[in-house]
């Protein structure tokens, strides 16, 4: 179990989180339905190019609404097309892209770059570098 740091201010962003596998794969979506989310509450994956981590919605409780309403666009809930929409609750840096419309994935997707992955305690796999 680990959690993640901001880089810049070294708050936690998460919560306490393990690598853990998706908990569903892809879902047919109702009209105006937001599907269940990708992960299990506590538990991350990392992206295909190690670049993202991708988390639970509620696993984020560090972070903040990006201050730039064009950031929080989206029908149902966060599109999150438009860059990170949300930032460190400490220092206001942008961490992490929130997905959480009609039509999109249910994810917290966090920047790997924006993470004190050294500060945040050993991570369960390696990270490439920088
Ligand atoms: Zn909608
Ligand atoms: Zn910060």
């Amino acid at each position: 179990m680990t959690i993640l740091r901001c880089v810049n201010c070294g708050q936690p962003l998460t919560s306490e989180v393990a690598l853990g596998e998706p908990s569903r794969g892809a879902e047919l979506m109702a009209a105006h339905e937001i599907v269940s989310p990708r992960m299990d509450a506590g538990t991350f994956e990392v992206d295909f190019d190690a670049s993202l981590l991708i988390l639970h919605p509620d696993d984020v409780p560090g972070s903040a609404p990006h201050p730039d309403s064009r950031r929080r666009s989206g029908c149902c809930g966060f599109a999150g097309q438009d860059g990170p929409n949300l930032v460190c609750g400490g220092c206001g840096v942008e961490v992490a892209t929130k997905e959480s419309d009609c039509w999109t994935d249910n994810l917290v997707a966090l920047i790997v770059a924006a993470t004190d992955v050294a500060g945040s305690g050993p991570l369960p796999f390696p990270l490439p570098d920088e």
